[in-house]
Parts: structure tokens; sequence; C-alpha cells
């Protein structure tokens, strides 16, 4: 699945082209794979913009970049034998080859593929440093956060509870919410689309909020900012209601709480933490086993065609937890 256009705004069909070639060899040092399972992110809109971020843009006629899960077909490297299972950044298409730099082999045998794209995956790692190293979180704090049945919400509130916190999730729809405090062990939940923010906030955090994390920036940002607690601190994860603006971004209007709060704002990126993935991996595995947290996966079946469609699904909350597409 090739770049064809560079959107503006929401992503259209017509931006994306599904190309054919001949499978390559793979040649020495090199294996050659299926792909099994390929993550939607909404950071893949960002990647189709022409402009300076933290990675560069994903070039016209590229194949569209993706975090995936192959399966070893064949092999002429030391490292990887047929039947391995691999996570890496291998893109949107069917066949794979590859040297092996930045790709990771996975025990398929002690979680399901898929979960190396979501809780053991990036989703995990975001969730877990984002919370816990740029939050700095503290035993019995209140902890909001937005985009709370999303793959990475889901698992900061999990963690939030794990660290024995009051946890508040906003997320979209009444199912959504129940899922937050009937499954996932949240204490209570917003229904954004329901309501009035600011209000329930109010309600629901009577001695302010300690660590905001937001994953969608916009007006929600703005409500959580009017309960800051003293000293609070607001995790910059990302800001989805804002990535298919044709205008620029807005920008918080209540930030001189930051002021008053004596509170911190800070915005982080995973792949700093890559260094320490191994650690937080282990952390997350244990609580996973020990049923502490609970694994919320979206998985669609298709084929890379699906590709396009499936990414919408992010930006109209029709996922619950880490979204995947599984090839068939
Ligand atoms: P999610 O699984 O949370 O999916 C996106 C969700 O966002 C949707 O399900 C929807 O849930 C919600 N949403 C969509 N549009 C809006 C809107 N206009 N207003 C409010 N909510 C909206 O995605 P991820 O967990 O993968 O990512 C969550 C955030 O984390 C994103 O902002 C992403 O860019 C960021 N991120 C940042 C990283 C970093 O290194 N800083 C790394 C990874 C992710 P609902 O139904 O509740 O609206």
């Amino acid at each position: 699945m090739r770049l064809a256009a560079r959107p503006v705004g929401e992503v259209r069909p017509e931006d994306w082209e599904h190309a054919t070639a001949p499978a390559e060899e793979p040649g020495e040092g090199r294996f050659a794979g299926r792909t099994r399972f390929i993550s939607l992110d909404p950071a893949m809109r960002g990647w189709l913009d022409d402009r300076p971020s933290y990675l560069p843009p994903v070039g016209l006629g590229e194949v569209m970049r993706a975090g995936s899960v192959v399966e070893v077909t064949t092999s002429n490297h030391p490292d990887y034998r047929p039947g391995d299972h691999v996570v890496g950044t291998f893109g949107v298409q069917e066949h794979v080859v590859s040297d092996g730099k930045g790709a990771l082999k996975i025990d398929v045998g002690l979680a399901p593929a898929s979960t190396y794209l979501g809780a053991l995956g990036m989703p995990g790692m975001t969730a877990y440093f984002g919370l816990l190293d740029v939050g700095a979180l503290k035993e019995g704090e209140t902890v909001v956060v937005s985009g709370a049945a999303g793959a990475v919400g889901s698992i900061v509130g999990q963690i939030a509870k794990v660290k024995g916190c009051r946890v508040v999730g906003i997320a979209g729809g009444a199912e959504k919410c129940a899922l937050l405090t009937d499954e996932l062990g949240f204490d209570a939940a917003i229904d954004y689309r329901a309501g009035d923010v600011k209000r329930a906030l109010r309600e629901q955090t009577p001695d302010g909020i300690d660590v905001y994390f937001d994953n969608v920036g916009g007006e929600i940002l703005d409500a959580a900012l009017t309960r800051l607690a003293m000293r609070a601190r607001v995790v910059i994860c990302g800001a989805i209601s804002q990535y298919n603006n044709e205008t620029p971004v807005s920008g918080p209007s209540n930030y001189l709480s930051l002021l008053v709060r004596r509170a911190r704002m800070e915005g982080f990126v995973v792949f700093d933490y890559a260094k320490r993935y191994a650690e937080a991996a282990q952390e997350i595995a244990g609580w996973i086993g020990d049923g502490r947290l609970k694994v919320k996966e979206h998985v669609v079946k298709g084929t890379v065609d699906d590709f396009p469609e499936t990414l919408q699904m992010l930006f109209r909350g029709e996922n619950v937890g880490k979204l995947v597409l599984e090839l068939s």
C-alpha cells in the first residue's frame, strides 16, 4: 500500500495506491517473511504530512510505514529461521524482505503475536514511560486519562490502578465507559460525547487531578486543565482530535492554570525510551500474567486493501483497545 497523494484533512481512499510487484528473494544476510498483523496508529496521520516531525514523512510513492508482525518463510540470515515471528517497522505489505535491523524476534508461545503490537509493543511502552517517567506518578494520586478505551489509554488507566491511584477515564460512548469501570477497574468514566466534561471532571476529581495523561488534545485538554491539583503533571502523549485539522492546531486557552497550580506540561516520544523497552515489557507481562492488566485488542481480518478503511476507524472511535489488521 503506497502513499499516492498527501491528504488534506481526513485521509481519502484516493490518497492510497495498492501496487503489486514480484516478491523479492532474500539475499545473503536477509530473510523473507509473510505479514501476519499490521498495527494501525493515530501517528500514521502525522507521517503523511510533509512537515518536520520526530520521523521524516512517508514519501509519495513509498510503501506506507507501519509496525507489523511477520512470519519468516525463508532465511539466509543466521539469526532467523522459517517459522520465527518477528516484529518491526516492515510497512503495509504482504511480503517482507529484511536484514533484521531494528527487528525483534518474539515468542508467540508466551503471548499472541498481535499483543507485541499492543500491550507488549509500542502502545504498552508509551503508557508505561509516559505515566511513570514523564508523569512521575505516585501512589494515591488522582489520574485522568483521555482516549481511555484505546490502546494506550486502556493500559495507562490499568497501570495507574496497579500503582494504587484513583483513575478516571474519558472516552466516547456509554459502552466504552462501561468497559472501563466494569472490566478494566477504572474508578469512574466520563463519556465526552454525552455532556459537559468540565462538570463531570469536577464531580469525579474532588481533590483535583495530579496526573492528566492526554491522548486527544483540544477541548478535553482544556477542560482537564481547569482541574489541576498543586504540582500536577500534564503528559502530552498525543492529540488525535487535532490530527485531521485543516487549520492550525488550537492550543489550550486554560494554560495559565499551570502557573496557578505550579504544574508542568511535558510531551514525549516513546522511541526515546527504546533502551528500556525490555524492562517495561517484563513488568507489563507480569501484570498481564497475574491478571492485573487486561489486554484489549480490536482485530480486523482482511488484506492490505483494507488498510485505508481500517485506519479511519481510529478517527471515528470505532476501535476498542489496540487496533490491528490481521492479514488472511
Ligand atoms: P487509540 O486506540 O486510543 O485510538 C484512537 C481513539 O481516539 C479512538 O478510538 C477514539 O476513541 C479517540 N478519538 C478519535 N477522535 C477523537 C476526537 N476527535 N476527540 C476525542 N477522542 C477521539 O489510539 P492509540 O492508543 O494508539 O493512541 C492514543 C494517542 O497516543 C494518540 O494521540 C497517539 O498519537 C498517541 N501516541 C503517542 C506516542 C508518543 O510517543 N507520544 C506513541 C503512541 C501513541 P473515543 O471513541 O473515545 O473517541
